[in-house]
């Protein structure tokens, strides 16, 4: 272990097959051209384009740009799971981690062990050459960093079905989120019922020791079009479409963050000089020199030290600019919405299920049901909206036949 680490401060590789893009000649890395070039499209469309790791996949393919077969690699394909490992690879940067990812202990098992990424890891200045620019490489962490919250949630059924309202509202009586489910029901003679979805509570079955008693299901169909209905008697506002405008003019502040940015880049560049420094006055000792050894040493430790705060100001420059890049999606998602509404009733017709769930969970973060059906037939008791599109707490009532008020609270956070 300590002689990896070595060779890892030493900018060494520290064996192992060569990464893809590179090949070992002895104990050293050297740029293989053939497999280089994908690396650099792979960076270059990832950083210049809006793809991510599943279009930058179909790209490579479409642009005939193949793995080249290793000993090592059996998928011929560069997947997007292999794209973003690539992404994240500093070795591409010139750079030598070590302790990137570490084997644990499965849980519960006596002798299975688990590779796991790590968060912190050693890296130095490699010595060999870097295939993407500091530049490029920057761009790409900040990219990454950035959408790695889009995939957090994503959760697919075994049915192909979009269940518009899944995990957006909530049990009442446990608070979890409920998921969309498919009811099959047969006759007696043995004949199906028409399928019908529902959503129910997912701690029904025994989890964790504890079991909900919510045992109702919620039709899909009832929930969903009230939710809609809601949001039309909102939009329907005479004075909505300019609220609306006013909010897509508005300008996002990123001053702050600006300001943090631009300080990171001062120490950086503050403290890159004075690694030069060191570096000269460590090339500039004298060997004859009795103190030589010590004054090396000392150079050395503070010249480490430099390295240290370089990259700990590296990672801060690096989430600062996705926090920026976020702040800025996020004023443009919000804006697409606020476009959208404008024309709820027109749009929501044509849009399909998946663009629904898009906008709906953009747009909504929890809905609660009542524990009982209420007289009038509805479910629906309050929405909580991620976005203000409504200016105070609101209560809307639902239409229905039989002229029972079901009035549904309107909140935002
Ligand atoms: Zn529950």
């Amino acid at each position: 272990m300590e002689g990896r680490i070595q060779k890892a401060r030493e900018g060494k590789w520290n064996g192992g097959f060569a990464p893809y893009g590179y090949r070992l000649e002895e104990g050293k890395l050297f740029i293989y051209e053939e497999e280089a070039v994908a690396i650099r499209t792979i960076f270059d469309q990832y950083v210049n384009t809006t793809i991510g790791a599943n279009g930058l996949s179909k790209y490579l393919e479409n642009h005939g740009i193949r793995k080249i077969p290793r000993q090592n690699g059996k998928n011929p394909l560069f997947d997007a799971g292999l794209i973003r490992k690539i992404l994240k690879n500093p070795v591409y940067n010139g750079k030598i981690a070590f302790g990137r990812r570490t084997l644990e202990k499965v849980h519960g098992t006596r002798n299975e062990y688990k590779q796991v990424e790590q968060d912190e890891y050693l890296i130095s200045e490699g010595i060999h050459e870097a295939i993407v620019s500091d530049e490029v490489w920057q761009a790409a962490k900040v990219k990454l960093k950035s959408q790695a919250k889009k995939y957090e949630h994503v959760n697919k059924g075994k049915d192909t079905r979009t269940h518009l309202l899944s995990g957006i509202v909530k049990c009442p009586i446990c608070g979890v989120g409920m998921f969309g489910n498919k009811c099959i029901k047969k006759k007696k003679d043995g004949t199906k019922y028409k399928d019908f979805y529902y959503y129910g509570c997912k701690h029904r079955q025994m989890i964790r020791g504890h079991k909900c008693t919510f045992s109702k299901q919620i039709r899909e169909e009832l929930l969903d079009d009230a939710v809609a209905e809601v949001i039309v008697k909102i939009v329907s506002n005479p004075k909505f479409a300019s609220m609306m405008q006013e909010k897509i003019n508005m300008k996002v502040d990123t001053c702050e963050i600006e300001k943090e940015i631009d300080n990171y880049q001062k120490e950086l560049r503050k403290s890159h000089s004075t690694k030069f420094k060191l570096i000269e006055e460590i090339d500039n000792l004298d060997a004859d020199d009795k103190h030589y050894k010590r004054r090396k040493q000392d150079l050395d430790d503070r010249l480490y030290r430099m390295y240290d705060k370089i990259e700990d100001l590296e990672s801060l420059l690096i989430d600062a600019k996705a926090k920026k890049q976020t702040i800025e999606a996020e004023k443009l998602t919000g804006d697409n919405i606020y476009k959208v509404l404008i024309y709820f009733d027109k749009l929501y017709k044509v849009m399909n299920d998946v663009e629904r769930r898009q906008l709906i969970t953009a747009l909504i973060s929890e809905i609660q049901v009542y524990e009982e059906k209420q007289p009038n037939g509805q479910w629906l008791k309050s929405i909580t909206f991620r976005l203000p599109i409504v200016d105070d707490d609101l209560n809307i009532s639902l239409d229905n036949d039989e002229h029972v008020e079901s009035v549904v609270l309107m909140t935002r956070k």
